[in-house]
């Protein structure tokens, strides 16, 4: 039925001004018997269109069809073993668009694969740079492991920081490179263009590896300052060029809020420098406050909570908790943890408001011990415009009403015992 052209990327958008757009699937059968085989001329096209690398879709066709692929990315030749219809590819196409380049939640396609280490095991998110929630794929498919022994590469300017640019500019290759060495089943392999980026992109990524593993010995307890000459310097190389972090402007003591203030700095730092390994990262977090000397204060707190946490806050938090804690020190570093909470989801992340985002993040934050009953219930009851303005503080606070009543009426549990 449809002819080869261009369709939207969501096929269920019947829009003919819909932005995103991608080439039609082509298929050719090529070979008879057991050696028949569907060719996918366009793949590259196709998968250019959706920033994803050709293997991803190869390979999900072969998961779902139970087929073996193939792939010969020097030639550009992706292959399915068998013979199959061109519409039941497109089909296939759609899944995988649904899983694993809509954003979730807003079904915008502009979104980046991430993989997070998660312990010992890896979690894919799609990373939008559309709406910026990040949403993660179903990790029970096959595919998952594929893309985790070939990550996506990453384009250099597609780091976090929000400083507006960073949306893909529609269609083109941004965010990815063929990936490396098509996998097991590779028919021969290619030497991407943009090779050479990412081996820089690999050896400057390994380099600051190996620098937190030494760092991780101390994952016991040394959160010291102290950091050897090459490290910082190391350091100080990657926080070149990054992106500024908007800090409070609400805040009263917003005189020292410029761009080189400390606190802008160790915003900016960990916006550049997150990691995967949230234990070294939270050592390194703390190393660096210490450099430029605000590891005690409250502020810093106010800071690392907007620098670190993004929507999914909630699952975050029990990572981080060793950092919170050794940085959460008073009654009033709790106020600044809350005003980072605040700005987050009053500001950055207002779709959390409606999501019921707040109880359980301060529930998240009361089970890790860093914010006292009495502290919250007083947040709680007293609107404040000392981190956000007054509306959005009353938001929040209208926002957190569940998380009060259960704290008071666990309270009362008590008292009746
Ligand atoms: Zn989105």
């Amino acid at each position: 039925m449809a002819s080869a052209g261009i369709v939207n990327i969501r096929r269920d958008v019947d829009d003919k001004f819909y932005r995103y757009r991608m080439p039609l699937l082509t298929t050719k059968i090529e070979g008879k018997g057991n050696g028949i085989k569907t060719v996918i001329p366009n793949m590259s096209d196709v998968a250019r269109a959706l920033s994803r690398p050709p293997t991803y879709t190869t390979k999900f066709f072969g998961c779902e069809l139970g087929a073996q692929t193939s792939f010969d990315e020097r030639n550009d030749r992706y292959i399915v073993n068998g013979a199959h219809d061109a519409n039941r590819l497109r089909e296939l196409l759609d899944i995988f668009i649904d899983k694993f380049v809509l954003c979730k939640a807003c079904k915008n396609p502009e979104t980046e694969l991430v993989i997070l280490k998660v312990g010992r095991s890896e979690d894919i998110i799609r990373d939008c740079k559309a709406c910026g929630e990040r949403t993660g794929v179903d990790m029970r498919h096959k595919l998952t492991t594929f893309i985790v022994k070939n990550p996506p590469v990453k384009s250099k300017k597609s780091k976090k920081g929000g400083a507006g640019g960073g949306a893909a500019d529609g269609v083109g290759g941004n965010g990815v490179s063929p990936v490396h060495n098509g996998g097991e089943h590779a028919e021969g392999e290619g030497t991407p263009d943009g090779a050479e980026s990412d081996d820089e992109l690999s050896r400057r990524i390994k380099a600051e590896a190996a620098e937190l593993n030494d760092d991780a010995a101390l994952a016991k307890e040394d959160w010291s300052a102290d950091t050897s000459p090459e490290a910082v310097r190391a350091r100080q190389a990657l926080e070149a060029g990054v992106a500024s972090l908007v800090l409070g402007g609400a805040d009263d003591d917003a005189s020292d809020e410029d761009v080189n203030s400390p606190y802008s700095q160790l915003g900016r730092w960990i916006g550049e420098n997150k990691d995967d390994d949230t234990k070294a990262f939270s050592i390194a977090v703390y190393k660096k406050a210490g450099e430029l000397g605000i590891e005690k204060k409250h502020k810093t707190v106010f800071v690392v909570v907007q620098a670190l946490f993004d929507a999914d806050i909630v699952a975050q938090i029990p990572k981080y908790t060793a950092l919170l804690a050794k940085m959460v020190t008073s009654e009033k570093h709790q106020k600044a943890l809350l005003g980072g909470v605040e700005r987050l989801v009053g500001i950055s992340h207002p779709e959390m408001i409606a999501n019921a985002g707040v109880p359980k993040i301060l529930m998240a934050l009361y089970q890790a011990d860093v914010l006292d009953e009495e502290v919250i219930t007083q947040w709680g009851t007293h609107v404040s415009k000392k981190y956000v303005d007054k509306d959005t503080s009353k938001r929040v606070r209208k926002a957190s009403e569940p998380f009060l009543k259960w704290l008071e009426e666990a309270d009362d549990d008590e008292e009746d015992e």
